[in-house]
């Protein structure tokens, strides 16, 4: 940074207005003063009207993959992008993508019950009738299945939940479970069911969770209604996402595909989501224990756990076909540095309309495509290659990033410099996770974007959350210099690339202010979205405008502006985080086979409910984290090294380097981010690459950092966690050298 000498005079009373001027980490103060004229140019472009109308045409009919529509989309955006001056261009694969072919679930004792499986139409909201377009409510890659048995309702259905079951002394094999949506990603319920020897599994809605519990209901208010049923992937994509048939290659015409019998990632058990006014009858039939307060929704009935006297008949049966998936990709050709790429992405397909999910986000990264193409024609010139993508089947699997980024994994990983994602959009607050390297970058564009209704800006707004939010005699959220940003798990196409390819990521959304249950339903739609969300399209904008200077502000740096102080006081979270599990675990187990010894359990429990005490376990050795710290020590000092170094060159004694230094030092910046993966990936899935950031293997959408040990930890396999412990220390050291590589190449 060039020093102003006002700073000195009236720090913290001008600082908003020397960030403006200060030149951006990355940019000389010429360079600098010339991007920020093309930002505010470029803010200036994205429209609500636009927005608006390209919602409309976008979410008009159900557009799923293989579905009519969502070929036109892919064609019209296609049309539009090439309208605007873009080079652009649709990559097509070849994926298995299940449909329903027969749905039945009935009770058969007590009494006989037939589950209408159907949404029906609203009044006045027009979209909801087309229901010949629209896929019927079902889980895809379920496997087909037809069977009979008794009911166990398992809350949540994630391994905690199996856990109070065997204390009850309830058991699900050869059950069908019922589970309620939440707590975990969708594909985890029928995984830990067939784990536990069920047979099948239904996963509902509780109006708890996303219906009248939480506000009206649709078309009242914007919470899900009777007959509202999440449809959604019960893929395993812990194990990897993508086409089930080619598992690592990209899907394209002639790749060798597995036997549909060979695919893993299929589930063990048929599965079915359903609406809460067909769980309710199936829940009130179900006798044996009382569920646990925790694990009660709101229907008026009184939850209990089974098994039986309900008895379910399930049968599903799919059309195992082989669809195309349109990817739309547009390229703005770097001028300096063509083969350093700026990726930025949102999915276009929809399980049905998808007005929410995914065209608010889809409508924005148009938007950010015009003003580009728009600031093109006026005369700016991106410094590196920008790929705007538009991928078609996330919503099954992650489809369309995961097979385009598999086809071209050897130039990704040579030229990608980072992807930027996004998905659903609603009102309220900026959400950034990613990528700790870039925390200090987006937290700069957060800086510069107003907030469409509060009148401060984004940052300002989120760090006064963070404020409000912090426990007494916390400081850090008024006293960090950047806000902190969340890990990604997965749940969007951001996964790919972060966890198979070691590419900096980050994903952005605004949200958090109107709540609603429509999510994966015939009622996300036009209707749905301009009476219940961001209505007047602000938020959109806000959008359209933060992932769009986040990509100019990439593409034109002069030096990469990542940032290592941030990534290693992240990192060393982490490390605390993994060093205390272990020691809790430890000293858990401890107390809990000492409580056993003392009938504790016994003694308190009442005596009328049948409950087994907890199994006395193994203690927990003692790991040895000492490679972990190594590595953390390594990757502090150099995260210190490479920060004297920047300052140095950007110092008004230094000078900023130019030509094949420059070039240089940002190919090594490249690099740093691909240590932190290795080839042989985390334990029994060597598709997960990154060593820092997972999905969990049991949690599917939320994050595990330091995956490998974190969860050899909590899946007690001690032997592992002390492999494990090594091969991360080793990660971060090899970061750490990359990292001072980069800071020696500004000498
Ligand atoms: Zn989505």
């Amino acid at each position: 940074m060039r020093s102003f000498p006002t700073l000195l005079l009236c720090l913290g009373l001008c600082a908003p207005a020397w960030s403006q001027t200060a030149p951006l980490r990355g940019y000389s103060a010429d360079s600098s003063r010339a991007e920020r004229d093309w930002e505010a140019k470029f803010r200036a472009i994205p429209d609500a009207a636009n927005l608006r109308a390209d919602m409309q045409r976008l979410s008009a009919r159900p557009h799923h993959v293989g579905s009519p529509y969502d070929k036109d989309n892919a064609e019209w955006i296609l049309a539009r992008l090439k309208e605007w001056g873009l080079d652009a261009q649709i990559e097509v694969f070849d994926v298995l993508f299940p449909t329903p072919k027969e749905r039945v679930l009935e009770m058969v004792e007590p009494f006989r019950f037939t589950a209408r499986l159907v949404e029906p139409a609203v009044p006045g909201d027009p979209t909801s009738s087309q229901r010949d377009e629209q896929l019927p409510t079902y889980n895809a890659y379920s496997i087909d299945g037809d069977v009979t048995a008794p009911l166990v309702y398992v809350n949540y259905g994630i391994p905690e939940d199996y856990e109070t079951l065997e204390r009850l002394g309830v058991s699900v094999k050869g059950a069908i479970v019922i589970a309620r949506y939440g707590g975990s990603w969708r594909g985890i319920k029928p995984k830990v069911a067939a784990e536990h020897g069920a047979v099948g599994c239904l996963i509902y809605s509780d109006p708890r969770d996303d219906g009248y519990q939480a506000g009206d209901t649709f078309p009242g208010g914007p919470y899900r209604p009777a007959d509202g049923v999440q449809r959604g992937s019960v893929m395993d994509m812990p194990v990897y996402p993508g086409d089930p048939l080619t598992p690592g290659i990209g899907a394209t015409k002639d790749a060798k595909r597995l036997p549909l019998d060979q695919a893993v990632t299929l589930t063990k058990i048929p599965v079915l989501p359903i609406s809460y006014h067909d769980a309710q009858p199936l829940l009130a039939a179900l006798k044996g224990p009382d569920a646990p307060d925790r694990w009660r929704g709101a229907l008026p009935l009184s939850y209990h756990i089974g098994p039986g006297p309900a008895k379910a008949h399930l049968s599903v049966k799919f059309n195992w076909d082989i669809k195309p998936l349109y990817d739309v990709i547009a390229r703005i050709p770097g001028d300096s540095y063509p083969d350093e790429w700026i990726i930025r992405g949102n999915h276009h397909d929809a399980w049905v309309n998808g007005a929410e999910d995914p065209v608010s986000g889809t409508s924005a990264l148009l938007e950010e495509a015009r003003g580009l193409a728009t600031l093109l024609r006026q005369g700016w010139k991106s410094k590196r290659t920008i790929l705007l993508c538009f991928w078609d089947g996330e919503e099954p699997g992650l489809l369309g990033s995961t097979e385009w980024a598999e086809t071209h994994v050897d130039e990704l990983t040579r030229n990608a410099v980072a992807y930027i994602n996004s998905d659903s959009n609603g009102r309220g607050y900026l959400s950034m996770s990613g990528s700790h390297t870039l925390e200090k970058f987006i937290n700069g564009v957060a800086r510069d974007i107003d907030d469409p209704e509060s009148g401060v800006t984004v940052w300002k707004r989120l760090q006064a959350r963070g404020i409000a939010n912090q426990a007494a005699g916390e400081t850090e959220a008024r006293t960090r210099p950047d806000l902190r940003i969340g890990a990604l798990g997965s749940g969007s196409d951001y996964t790919v690339f972060i966890d198979h390819l070691g590419v900096a990521s980050l994903n952005l959304a605004f949200g958090g202010e109107d709540g609603g249950g429509i999510y994966h339903s015939i009622y996300d739609d036009f209707y749905w979205y301009t009476h219940f969300s961001d209505k007047d399209f602000v938020y959109g904008r806000a959008l359209a405008q933060t992932a769009g200077e986040a990509v100019m502000r990439l593409a034109d740096a002069e030096l990469l502006p990542f940032d290592f102080d941030d990534f290693s006081d992240t990192v060393r979270r982490y490390v605390n985080e993994v060093r205390k599990l272990a020691s809790d675990a430890r000293e858990h187990t401890v107390e809990r086979n000492r409580q056993i010894d003392e009938g504790v359990f016994a003694a308190t429990e009442d005596p009328r409910i049948k409950t087994a005490p907890p199994k006395k376990e193994e203690v927990p050795p003692f790991l040895n984290f000492a490679p972990l710290d190594n590595g953390m020590a390594a990757l502090q000092r150099a995260a210190e090294v490479y920060a004297q170094a920047l300052a140095r060159v950007s110092g008004n004694t230094g000078s900023w380097p130019a030509g094949a230094a420059l070039r240089e030092a940002n190919a090594r910046l490249i690099a740093v981010e691909r240590a932190l993966t290795l080839k042989e990936g985390l334990p029994n899935r060597d598709w997960f690459k990154n060593q820092i950031y997972a999905p969990g293997f049991y949690t599917g959408y939320g994050v595990k950092t330091l995956p490998a040990v974190r969860e050899s930890i909590e899946q007690k396999q001690w032997q592992l966690a002390d492999r494990e412990i090594v091969r991360a220390g080793q990660v971060l050291a090899s970061a750490g050298a990359a990292i001072e590589s980069a800071a020696a190449a500004l000498k």
